[in-house]
């Protein structure tokens, strides 16, 4: 196959784009479709300062240094989970990419803050990773908040977007349903949430990660279950292998046609917000449900040692 750009011996054939690029044509691709992620859905501007949450993950690194040589203002944020043997790891790969490659970075760590994850997991009796993705969402959230940032970044794909809507649809959560999309404005304590690559797969990512060099960090989170969602993800691999483009359609096609009537649906039913009384944070309860499970957490760890 031939490099649909320059004509050269193509390496990554994108049947869903009737298109193959060579090494040095991909990354041009890549950037045009984060170019107009960015353009069509007005996610930010040159003028304002943007939070890139880094998990040393192949989406989020490629994100981050993508908007760096488009010439976005752009800091990172890693939060450290605290998870033994794992979280070091992740936090290594990130300073290092971030150093390389002369890039603000902030480090939140969740043991300092009072509560790594290794003790969600041993004191909170629900899965850890609805506690654990909650707790990354309202420290992204806070931080942005805090520091005066104007969006923070995210590196999920097609493939994470079309899963999760696909999950949303199975149950049809409509609340989820109302809040999908590569953009969420800013509103009551929340800072405006974007996702530029939401027009890449994960294919293409790590097609982009591979040839810019970048060493990501790929050891799979010992606490990780998301058995649900891996299987929507084959799901829809074998659908697009089928019908390429087919992905693309869906999300799409719900940006355009469904999601305006879930949004309609929540107007009606959704809860009033107004900040945490201990820490700040959008809440529609007097203490957020963050500053209640830290507190429950800490009441057991203390019952624990006192045996
Ligand atoms: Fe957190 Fe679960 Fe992801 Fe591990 S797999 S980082 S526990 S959400
Ligand atoms: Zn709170």
């Amino acid at each position: 196959m031939k490099c649909s750009r320059c004509k050269k011996l193509a390496c990554v054939a994108l049947p869903s784009h009737h298109a193959g690029f060579c090494p040095e044509c991909f990354p041009l691709f890549f950037t045009r479709q984060v170019e107009t992620a960015i353009r069509r859905e007005k996610m930010f501007t040159h003028d304002e300062r943007i939070l890139v949450a880094l998990s040393g993950g192949k989406d989020s690194l490629a994100l981050m240094l993508e908007l760096k040589l488009q010439g976005y203002d752009v800091t990172g944020l890693h939060i450290d989970l605290g998870i033994p043997d794992s979280s070091w790891k992740a936090r290594k790969k990130v300073e290092d990419f971030c150093d390389a490659n002369d890039l603000k970075l902030e480090v939140f760590e969740m043991e300092a803050w009072g509560l790594p994850i290794c003790d969600v997991k041993q004191y909170v009796d629900r899965p850890v990773c609805a506690v654990c993705g909650k707790l990354k969402r309202h420290h992204f959230n806070r931080i942005a908040r805090e520091g005066g940032y104007d969006a923070l970044a995210t590196g999920h794909n097609l493939d994470d977007e079309v899963a999760r809507l696909f999950a949303n649809t199975l149950r049809w959560d409509t609340p989820y349903l109302s809040d999908q999309g590569p953009v969420l404005p800013a509103s009551d304590g929340f800072v405006r949430k974007v996702k530029p690559l939401f027009r890449l797969s994960e294919f293409e990512t790590a097609n982009y990660a591979f040839l810019k060099g970048i060493e990501i960090h790929s050891d799979p989170c010992p606490y990780a279950s998301g058995a649900s969602f891996t299987n929507h993800k084959q799901l829809w691999g074998e659908l697009e292998h089928r019908s390429p483009g087919q992905k693309f359609q869906f999300y799409n096609g719900f940006l355009q046609r469904g999601k305006l009537a879930f949004q309609a649906l929540e107007k009606e039913t959704g809860a009033t917000l107004q900040p945490c009384e201990e820490c700040g944070s959008p809440t529609s309860v007097g203490r957020c449900s963050i500053c209640r499970i830290k507190e429950s957490v800490h009441r057991k760890k203390a019952a624990a040692a006192e045996g």
